[in-house]
């Protein structure tokens, strides 16, 4: 299926078709036919370089390292994650890293002493994530996401293929064990983030990511003590216009 046909049946119609057509598919399978066949020119992938990240980074390595990767700078990274990012991407010899930056001048209006994620994380997050990415996306039909279904309930229920709008939400992992992201990682000898072996198994921005204890859901140190849960970029469809 095309992404002429994802438009012409709508893309709720699309998803649901492309779901039912390659369930059962291999990730590695499935993330070749998604760039070379369904999308080709016109799919990135979507690394935020943290504890998973090196699989999906690992996978399109092999398939065409040219694929665009594209990394959101929100500016306020661990330097762990940095160092990290620019590791994997000599090691997996990928040569079209994206990397997305806030506006400026939004961030010297609304967040000059970075502390507006204290205030209102939700507006931090949309000016330091969602709306770089947004930005970054523009001109894709589809584009590649980590997430697994594993880390929490609510990503426990995301299908392989997602409609967002006019684009297409590709999932290879949802399905996922966390052993077998482990598996992977030690069969392809994958460097792990720094941060995994601090008690952090799930890397977000420094001042929002706190350490896991034993038992506690995967993502209970993001946002910790606040009913957020995600960042916002797949909560609404991304729109680089939308309230800048
Ligand atoms: S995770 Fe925290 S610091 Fe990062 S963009 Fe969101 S609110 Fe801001």
């Amino acid at each position: 299926m095309s992404a002429h046909d994802v438009k012409l049946f709508g893309d709720q119609i699309a998803a649901a078709r492309l779901e039912d057509r390659f369930a059962n598919m291999k990730a590695s399978s499935l993330l070749r036919l998604a760039i070379e066949d369904l999308f080709p020119g016109r799919i990135a992938l979507v690394s935020s370089f943290g504890a998973d990240s090196a699989v999906l980074l690992h996978m399109v390595s092999r398939i065409d390292p040219n694929t665009p990767v594209v990394f959101v700078d929100t500016g306020q990274h661990f330097e762990e994650t940095l160092g990290y990012r620019d590791a994997l991407v000599e090691r997996l010899g990928l040569t079209n890293v994206i990397v997305a930056e806030p506006d400026a001048k939004t961030l010297e209006a609304e967040d000059p002493e970075k502390f507006l994620f204290a205030s209102d994380p939700d507006r931090c997050c949309e000016i330091r994530k969602v709306l770089p990415l947004a930005g970054a996306l523009e001109g894709y039909d589809a584009w590649i996401t980590g997430r697994k279904g594993f880390q929490s309930v609510t990503r426990s229920r995301v299908p392989l293929f997602e409609a967002e709008g006019e684009r297409v939400k590709v999932n290879p992992l949802i399905g996922w064990s966390a052993s077998e992201i482990l598996d992977y990682i030690r069969a392809a000898d994958l460097p792990p983030h720094p941060l995994v072996a601090k008690g952090f198994p799930s890397i977000g921005c420094l001042p929002c990511t706190s350490r896991v204890a034993p038992g506690e859901d995967i993502r209970a140190g993001r946002w910790r003590g606040r009913t957020k849960s995600e960042c916002g970029i797949h909560t609404e469809p991304l729109s680089a216009g939308q309230d800048i």
